[in-house]
């Protein structure tokens, strides 16, 4: 959806440095389009086999995305009351809610439960004896699935690798049959599903595939001992290409198999993805500000940085960073980094990039996911607006933070 066209760069049909003029930087944009067609690749590539595409709301969290997501039909797959109760406040079916993380409070399950939410994906027994206790006191019987832990390799960074024994995330899958088998003790709720999640940024199959081998195997077996599992969720992590000559799976090949493994099965199927869905759909916007020299090298210091798109100095990962504007100068190489008083604070190193002067625009690619949802105030600096574009048009679903919004909820004395 970002292309070209005379030289200037475009969402769908909208000129980019058009936003960056109106509204000032740094700030994220998002294709509405790319969107919607990743979401619905997901969707129509599963046909007339029963299933749900639970969008993770933590890879982009703002209303105005799930608001998008929530029209189209989207499910969503949350992680705390917050997101609970963005989702409603975007319009989205509570009916089609899965409640995720490894620590649910007691809080969040009454809250959950209230709305009315499909399903926990509960990560520990001490939880489902939590969840059965609210569901009681309330009167109603809540679904669950358990996660288990696969021992899969995801062979993705290791903070965002999650499918491994000594991993926080699931329950053991060789422990789960007898987990499931003490649940029957809980009389407030119901064992509907299985799921795994194995890591994120996954640009291999694989061991998505080799989890779901795991996981269909275990539902066989609680199924001989006369467990009514009717789905499976086999989470999110399918990856997509941050650098150049990086190949991202394909949505539509990627659910084909998962179709054609699973059709026989008679079980519905669930998916969580967050980053294929919003992570190539965004931009984050900004300028540059000085470009600066040492000895040994070269730097482009612009208005983002660490605080506004924390994964190249959390994860050393590769966002592209290209002009606005083509200006036929040739390339340089340099480190682009932000204002921020730490060392850490850079959005490329030794990259080559367009040979830019101070008042350039720039774009960081592939920004959608986990841009945003993970920016902070460090330094005190003002978290950044977003844009949604839709066609022709864009408008503001985020508005810049202000020196009030700075000092919310703080006490001089
Ligand atoms: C983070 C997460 C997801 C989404 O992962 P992506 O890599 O963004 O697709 C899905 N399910 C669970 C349980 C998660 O923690």
């Amino acid at each position: 959806m970002y292309s070209y066209s005379q030289d200037s760069l475009f969402c769908e049909a909208v000129a980019l440095d058009s936003i960056a003029k109106t509204i000032g930087t740094p700030c994220y944009v998002y294709s509405g389009q790319s969107i919607l067609d990743a979401y619905r690749a997901y969707d129509e590539a599963f046909g007339d086999m029963p299933h749900t595409v639970c969008y993770a709301v933590k890879a982009n969290s703002s209303l105005g995305v799930l608001a998008l997501l929530a029209k189209a039909g989207a499910g969503f797959d949350i992680v705390s009351g917050g997101e609970l109760f963005r989702v409603l406040q975007a319009g989205g079916d509570p009916k089609r809610i899965v409640f995720s993380g490894v620590g649910k409070t007691a809080e969040e399950v009454e809250r959950a439960l209230s709305a009315g939410i499909h399903s926990f994906n509960c990560e520990s027994e001490d939880e489902l004896t939590l969840i059965d206790g609210v569901a009681g006191k309330m009167g109603l019987t809540a679904r669950f699935a358990l996660r288990v832990n696969p021992d899969v390799n995801a062979s993705t960074h290791p903070y965002i690798s999650t499918g491994l024994r000594d991993h926080k995330f699931g329950i053991d899958i060789v422990e789960a049959e007898a987990v499931y088998e003490r649940s029957r003790r809980f009389a407030n709720l119901t064992a509907e599903s299985v799921s795994c999640h194995i890591g994120s940024q996954i640009l291999k199959i694989g061991p998505i595939l080799e989890a779901a081998e795991k996981v269909l195997a275990l539902i066989d077996r609680l199924r001989a001992r006369g467990f009514q599992i009717g789905t499976i969720d086999l989470g999110g992590g399918l990856g997509i290409a941050y650098k150049p000559r990086e190949r991202a799976p394909d949505i539509r090949v990627f659910i084909e198999k998962i179709r054609a493994r699973l059709q026989s099965s008679g079980l519905a199927v669930m998916l969580e993805p967050g980053r294929s869905i919003v992570g190539p759909a965004g931009v984050l916007l900004t300028r540059v500000l000085y470009r600066k020299r040492s000895p040994k090298k070269e730097f482009v210091v612009v208005d983002a940085a660490m605080n506004d798109l924390i994964r190249p100095s959390l994860y050393q990962s590769h966002h592209d960073i290209i002009p606005l504007h083509r200006n036929g100068r040739g390339k340089i190489t340099a480190d682009v980094v932000g204002p921020v008083c730490e060392t850490g604070d850079f959005l490329a190193r030794d990259r080559e990039i367009a040979d830019v002067k101070a008042g350039d625009l720039l774009a960081v690619c592939a920004a959608g996911a986990y841009g945003f949802v993970q920016s902070s105030n460090y330094n005190s600096r003002l978290r950044a607006a977003e844009v949604l574009v839709e066609g022709d048009r864009w408008r503001v679903i985020r508005r810049r933070e202000s020196m009030e919004d700075l000092v919310r909820g703080e006490v001089l004395n």
